[in-house]
């Protein structure tokens, strides 16, 4: 089965995928997460990222394009994936649909995570990150009681540069200008599933799952 999951910065989109990933034994590829390891890197691609990311923007779709075919490159048995912050332009939609289509692959179903904006700033200014395991947790919501991969305890944490609140209305900007217009796009090909994302990440998942078993005939 190959999803996209699509919503706003903060929408839960990387914890569902995450969910989505153990249940049904399919990869998740976050584009933001390859970006992200790119720069701890101090790769070429990780320098060029930062520099949009650190802003808000989106990385061109060029190279966001050519980082997801080496990434299905790199995985010669995969069952299947779901992808997390990608696609986020028309263009990279498009170009998706031909890469799947090297595999004879097409996507099943597109998971819109529906989230206020006033909830996206309460979840994104509290969000903290294990460096370690990429792990997320939230200073309110989720605090860090014990590392789950058992590594550290706690002294990773940092907040995401674009986390920070101009950064989080910039990337508000970019999502409902850039992004949104794919909700139309995905709704004309008879693949877009609205999910409530306000509740809990058990409710999201449950909405999910319930929803799946429907479009999937499960
Ligand atoms: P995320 O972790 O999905 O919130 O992504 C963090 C940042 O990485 C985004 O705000 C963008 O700057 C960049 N990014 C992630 N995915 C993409 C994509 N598909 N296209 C362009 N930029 C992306």
């Amino acid at each position: 089965m190959n999803l996209i999951l699509l919503g706003g910065p903060g929408s839960g989109k990387g914890t569902q995928a995450g969910l989505l990933e153990k249940k049904l034994g399919i990869v998740h590829i976050s584009t933001g997460e390859l970006f992200r390891e790119n720069i701890q890197n101090e790769t070429e691609l990780g320098l060029l990222a930062k520099s949009y990311i650190d802003r808000g923007d989106l990385v061109p779709d060029g190279v966001t394009v050519d980082m997801v075919r080496a990434r299905l490159a790199n995985d010669t048995h995969l069952e299947g994936v779901v992808f997390d912050g990608f696609p986020r332009t028309i263009n990279q939609a498009d170009a998706l649909r031909e890469l799947l289509a090297e595999k004879d692959w097409e996507i099943d179903a597109v998971l819109h995570i529906v989230v206020s904006e006033a909830e996206i700033v309460r979840r994104l200014s509290g969000r903290l990150i294990c460096s370690k395991c990429q792990q997320t947790y939230h200073k309110e919501f989720n605090p860090f009681r014990y590392c789950p991969t058992n590594s550290c305890e706690g002294q990773f944490l940092y907040q995401r540069e674009d986390d920070k609140p101009e950064t989080v209305r910039a990337r508000i900007h970019v999502y409902q200008d850039q992004t949104a217009p794919l909700i139309e796009y995905y709704k004309d090909r008879d693949l877009l599933i609205n999910i409530d994302g306000e509740g809990n990440v058990e409710e999201v998942f449950g909405l999910i799952l319930k929803a799946l078993e429907i479009s999937a005939g499960m």
